[in-house]
């Protein structure tokens, strides 16, 4: 990581003549020998861009000067290495009302589309991040360059919105307005050649190049994209009607309509108007307003903020640079690949060669997939080493113990390890269940130990569990959380408490679904309803993900080290155990999994019908979740509110548009949900009893 950054740093961008620079707010400028103009977005204090009302009221101040001095060119760049944008500062979308928005929106539209229409030549220069609000502004320049690190992108379904600043209408007719709504649809960024070869930018250079770049722009002498075919297809409305369905179709797969308002009114917006720039900006502009309205937006900002408390939770770099994995297993091999792609130099030891050579090659796979650049794959490779002999071991700065879940065998390993510790450095596990003061139990200098509970898989679940106990030293818990946010994943500091935090509250999830099977309603149902509150996976299906085995083993030690109630488990969930049938991993659990590891389910539609179901069946599933995450609160597993919803958000996939358990509970109302817990515990027992800790949310 340190080293990509200094790699940025050290670019030198071409931002034009370096004297008589005027700097202004937000933008400097400056005009070369040739009367071009340079306006170049540099917001102080900020490591990167972002697009607020300040920057946009600057840039109409440029614009009129612009009208006035009629250079011969005007250039748009960012000064930033990282990029030229990171898209609007979504600040702004805080607790905003819609007629706020739609103010803003109308005079942040009058500038762009007055610096669309200058007479003078505009052309903008990308590179790095080019999201949101930034791509915006390029798009409303006549020419767009991209040096070839560029990403474009439009994040802003991610938030529950869709582009507001004129994106949904030029983007559509810049660029193929397929290919272009995809990417707003889905939110994903493009890389510059990509974004060349479907219209959104003009040419792609180095960044040596830029001046010649602009030289070719002023005399037109750069290659234009052909007007595409399907551009001007598109300009009727029964092939967009055509079009907007199969966009319905593939977004209905991924984002329910009743929870993720945003792509819909996009496909609605571009069916209805697109080809008329006029009625799309009008339109957009409404539309966008509403959007930041609802609960979903509100709740996914909410998210976003999350996101940046549980980074900025680092406090100082880790000063850790290698790391040792002892255990290739599925954990293990996948910690030190993903260390490895964020610039650590790892060595990965094992007891066997086999599993170590797995690794390696499961590596190769998970990095191709995330990394999607070979260089960086290369790059990541190399800094990863098999050590079966645990050579390592004396040069880490960090240990991490991946071995399966003995507390014998793991203390082996320490006894083994600690003595070979240089000065300094820490030791881990990524231990899901054993208490830490047992497992440090033994050590000479249990400090230096702490928890790094990573979720599976690692290069695709964001959150790791920071797990603390006693004995650690807070200097110890200090890095291990800076740690984390230098691996690129978020940080929950948790206690050593029986299951942490989120295999805490999701094994009641899961361990109530399973006594509902035994009351007769379908899984495919239970599965369905789970889903359609948000969850990213059912609880039988998630069983079946876990291992059932697994599953067993996590629900019994909880059991037997919480004071609180627990579903007991069925006695043919232990008999499946016995049988081998774990799950997806050996192709049947509580359901059947194809050859490509998809489970067989019924249609819903063909399942008996709902009479026998519970009424209750959500709350039955989602109630003792959240009742787990208030324990955990009052018994100080965590600390923060906000930390326990983003832990279980980035940990668990909990509903983001629903913006974290305690968020859901305190939204819907912290007393409803006590009195239907209390009603589900006089009817179910006392394993729905309201923990203690809803008290202290009421105030
Ligand atoms: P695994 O069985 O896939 O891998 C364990 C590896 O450790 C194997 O490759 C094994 O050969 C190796 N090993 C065994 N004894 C060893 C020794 N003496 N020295 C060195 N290596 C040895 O297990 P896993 O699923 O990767 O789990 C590892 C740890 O991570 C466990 O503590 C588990 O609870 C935890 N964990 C697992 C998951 C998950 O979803 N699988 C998630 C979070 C945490």
């Amino acid at each position: 990581m340190g080293r990509m950054l200094n790699a940025l740093s050290d670019r030198t961008l071409e931002l034009g003549p370096a004297r008589n620079v005027e700097r202004e707010g937000n933008w400097r400028v400056a005009t070369d020998e040739d009367y071009v103009t340079w306006l170049v977005l540099d917001r102080p204090d900020m490591s990167v861009n972002t697009i607020d009302r300040s920057v946009m009221e600057e840039l109409a101040v440029h614009v009129d000067r612009i009208i006035a001095q009629r250079p011969s060119a005007v250039v748009i760049r960012s000064a930033k290495p990282s990029g030229f944008a990171a898209g609007a500062d979504i600040k702004q979308f805080v607790g905003i009302s819609r007629e706020e928005v739609e103010a803003g929106l109308r005079e942040a539209h009058a500038v762009l589309d007055r610096l669309a229409s200058l007479e003078t030549k505009t052309i903008a220069i990308l590179h790095g991040h080019c999201l949101g609000g930034g791509l915006e502004i390029a798009l409303a320049c006549d020419r767009r360059i991209a040096i070839s690190d560029a990403s474009l992108g439009f994040p802003e379904v991610m938030l529950g919105l869709h582009p507001g600043l004129g994106g949904t209408y030029r983007a559509t007719t810049i660029a193929d307005p397929v290919k272009a709504m995809t990417m707003m649809l889905t939110g994903r960024s493009m890389r510059a050649k990509k974004a060349k070869a479907i219209g959104l930018v003009d040419a792609v250079v180095e960044e040596r190049h830029v001046r010649a770049a602009v030289q070719a722009a002023l005399y037109n002498e750069l290659r234009l994209k052909a007007g595409s075919i399907s551009s001007q297809a598109f300009g009727f409305r029964p092939a967009r009607a055509f079009a907007a369905g199969q966009m319905r179709k593939k977004t209905a797969e991924k984002a329910p309509k009743e929870h993720y308002p945003a792509p819909y009114r996009l496909i609605d917006l571009w069916e209805k108007h697109g080809g008329d720039a006029k009625a799309m900006q009008a339109a957009e502009l409404t539309s966008f307003a509403e959007l930041i309205e609802t609960e979903t937006a509100q709740n996914l900002v909410r998210v976003f903020f999350l996101r940046e408390a549980m980074r900025a939770l680092k406090d100082g770099a880790s000063d850790i640079r290698r790391v040792h994995v002892v255990g290739a297993g599925a954990m293990g091999g996948e910690i030190a690949a993903w260390a490895a792609a964020q610039g650590f130099d790892v060595t990965l030891g094992d007891v066997a060669e086999k599993p170590v050579g797995k690794a390696m090659g499961a590596a190769t796979e998970m990095l191709e997939r995330a990394l999607r650049d070979p260089l960086k794959v290369r790059d990541a490779l190399d800094r990863l080493t098999p050590d079966l002999r645990g050579y390592g071991i004396r040069h880490a700065d960090l240990v991490i113990e991946a071995v399966p879940e003995k507390i014998a065998l793991k203390r082996k390993i320490y006894a083994e390890i600690e003595p070979q510790l240089k000065e300094g450095a820490l030791l881990a596990t990524n231990t899901s269940a054993l208490p830490l003061p047992d497992l440090a139990e033994g050590l000479a200098d249990p400090s230096r130990f702490v928890g790094l509970h990573f979720f599976n898989p690692v290069s695709r679940m964001q959150l790791i569990e920071i797990v603390s106990h006693e004995a650690i030293a807070p200097e110890t818990a200090r890095r291990a959380i800076a740690f984390a946010v230098e691996l690129s994943r978020l940080p929950a500091p948790v206690m050593s408490a029986a299951g942490f935090l989120v295999n805490r509250a999701l094994t009641p999830y899961m361990a109530e679904a399973l006594i509902m099977v035994d009351e007769g309603i379908p899984k495919e149902r239970i599965d369905a309803r789970a889903e359609a509150f948000g969850m990213p996976m059912g609880p039988i299906e998630l069983t079946d993900q876990v291992g059932l085995d697994i599953a067993l083993d996590v629900a019994t030690s909880l059991r037997a080290d919480l004071d609180t109630e627990f579903p007991e488990t069925p006695d043919w969930l232990k008999k499946m155990v016995e049988e081998g049938k774990l799950g997806r991993k050996t192709g049947a659990g509580l359901y059947e999994y194809d050859k490509d590891g998809k489970s067989k389910k019924r249609k819903l539609d063909a399942l008996p019908d709902t009479a026998k179901d519970d009424p209750d069946l959500l709350d039955r599933m989602i109630l003792p979740m959240l009742n787990a995450v208030v324990a955990c609160l009052r018994e100080g597993v965590i600390a923060r509110e906000d930390i326990a919803d983003g832990a279980m958000i980035f940990g668990t996939g909990f509903a983001p548009f629903r913006g974290g358990p305690i968020h859901y509970a305190r939204t819907r109302g912290i007393d409803d949900i006590v009195a239907k817990l209390s009603a589900l515990e006089e009817k179910h027992g006392a394993r729905f009893r309201p923990d203690a800790g809803w008290e202290r949310l009421k105030g």
